[in-house]
């Protein structure tokens, strides 16, 4: 495959009536999602100036993947936000941005003042359903940026992925070669679309005709439903976090007998645990099993492995896998030479790549650099490369965790924190079980205040914080001291914060 905007066209007119995406009560086939994302384009290269980013604000609704795709038709890179985004940060990520309009497939927040046109969820039902005109248009390609995905940053401030064609077609091609996916296949898409693992479900679906299945969080908050839902899907490609599927492990009728159209199930974005994989294998003796491992900065995945009873017999942790035939992975220790097999910050080079976060010059220089003219990435990642080609992970080298598959920095929570009126200084450590994080608790050293218990406290620091960051990054336990350690040059020393907290 050459480019992906064709390829999923090319889908409408092949099979015209296969169904790229099918809700609990709705299916819309691969004919309307090309009707909809040309009158979208249309629309777009109207009224926007070329190249300017778009926001795309939503959930996981059928409008939000024809909003992407006519974006990119009309020259635009799309940036998905979360409509559950706290206010402030979805303002943070307007001022990197600067997005030339905003498509509110849910309606757009009123409180933030629209200093770009907004696109009203009623306008935008209409513009995919009236004929927009025929000019010709300039879809992106090459090293134009594709999509941007905020992730956490350490100054508070979020930072922008920028993915380019060229990216995402080095991810999908491989996606739809290493893991026996065959055309017309039925994939779960679980995850949120501002998480790039969203992204390994919707381009390697839609790229060989295959069916995307949300499953909105009001099916997963209800375990009931869940469960009477997931046999009626006849899902057959499955991707998510480790965590979610720790969630649909701990009901016991969720096995090979009972959901017998699932043949892959791919992971990503956090640690494995050896205990998930080998439950699963247990459960669907006959499906495939695969780890992946990668950040959003290299496309969602670069390395992958099978994980089979043998794998596990050989590994305690689960190795995260081979890298991608383009790519290449090097081990940095202090001479930039691990040896093989020796430990050091896994580097990524290749086309995946991304060429650094938007209008963000000090971020993306201290991450990317090139290596013999090829992007190449810092991943703050500790591992090592075995002789064989095996990459093995052993954790961060800084202070990003991962909470139920989602990417936090620490010192993102600690600097909305000390925002927080109640708060004097405060930093954030993560509490591990089995090398996966069970809790962030906070430390905080309070200002004077009038509440006569430390709960009372404890959610009124809660309710501001969550004016500022994302539900998943409010800390589960506040511990309320008088003073923060400090290293010998003055710094929160929070490396003995950790020791403490996981003593
Ligand atoms: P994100 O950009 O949200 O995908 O997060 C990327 C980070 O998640 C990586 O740098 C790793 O620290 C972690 N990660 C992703 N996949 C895996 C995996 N299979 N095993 C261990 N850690 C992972």
């Amino acid at each position: 495959m050459e480019n992906i905007i064709t390829t999923i066209d090319q889908w409408a007119s092949e099979k015209s009536e296969a169904i790229a995406y099918q809700s609990e009560t709705t299916a819309f086939s691969y004919q309307t999602l090309r009707q909809w994302s040309d009158n979208l384009a249309q629309y777009l290269n109207r009224t926007t100036a070329a190249q300017t980013p778009i926001v795309v604000f939503g959930e996981l609704e059928f409008e939000m993947i024809a909003s992407f795709l006519g974006a990119v038709k009309s020259g635009h890179a799309y940036i998905p936000i979360e409509s559950n985004t706290p206010l402030d940060r979805i303002q943070l990520i307007l001022e990197v941005a600067q997005p030339a309009m905003v498509l509110s497939v849910l309606p757009w927040p009123e409180e933030i003042a629209a200093e770009v046109p907004i696109v009203t969820t009623k306008e935008l039902a209409e513009i995919f359903t009236t004929e927009q005109g025929q000019a010709a248009l300039q879809p992106v390609t090459g090293d134009e940026t594709f999509y941007i995905i905020f992730t956490s940053g350490t100054t508070g401030v979020p930072k922008g992925v920028q993915i380019s064609h060229k990216n995402l077609l080095s991810f999908t091609n491989w996606n739809l070669k290493d893991f026996g996916i065959e055309s017309g296949m039925r994939f779960l898409s679980q995850a949120p679309y501002s998480f790039d693992l969203s992204v390994m479900s919707v381009y390697p679906a839609l790229c060989s005709g295959g069916t995307l299945i949300p499953m909105e969080k009001a099916v997963i908050n209800d375990f009931k439903k869940l469960f009477g839902f997931l046999p009626k899907l006849a899902l057959e490609v499955w991707v998510s976090t480790p965590s979610f599927m720790d969630i649909c492990l701990m009901e016991k009728t969720f096995d090979g007998e009972h959901v017998p159209s699932l043949k892959i199930f791919q992971f990503c974005g956090e640690e494995l645990p050896r205990k998930t994989a080998e439950e699963l294998l247990r459960r669907f003796p006959n499906a495939k099993v695969f780890n992946t491992y990668g950040p959003t900065e290299a496309t969602v995945a670069m390395t992958q492995i099978e994980v089979t009873a043998e794998v596990l017999a050989k590994y305690d942790r689960v190795p995260i896998g081979y890298v991608k035939e383009d790519t290449e992975v090097l081990i940095y220790d202090e001479d930039r030479q691990a040896a093989a097999g020796e430990a050091g910050e896994i580097i990524i080079k290749g086309p995946s790549v991304s060429k650094g976060y938007m209008n963000n010059p000090e971020k993306t220089a201290a991450a990317f650099f090139e290596i013999d003219g090829v992007p190449a990435y810092h991943t703050g990642d500790a591992g090592r490369l075995q002789e064989d080609g095996l990459l093995l992970y052993e954790g961060r080298i800084d202070f990003q965790v991962k909470l139920h598959g989602f990417r936090i920095e620490l010192e993102d929570i600690d600097h909305h924190l000390e925002k927080v009126s109640y708060v004097k200084q405060a930093t954030v450590v993560p509490k591990y079980q089995d090398h996966k994080v069970q809790q962030l608790v906070a430390y905080v050293v309070a200002n004077d205040n009038d509440f006569e218990k430390a709960y009372q406290l404890t959610k009124a620091v809660k309710e501001e914080l969550a004016e500022g960051v994302m539900e998943y990054m409010i800390p589960q336990k506040f511990v309320y001291v008088e003073q923060l350690p400090l290293t010998a040059n003055g710094k929160i020393d929070r490396k003995r914060l950790i020791n403490e907290v996981n003593s």
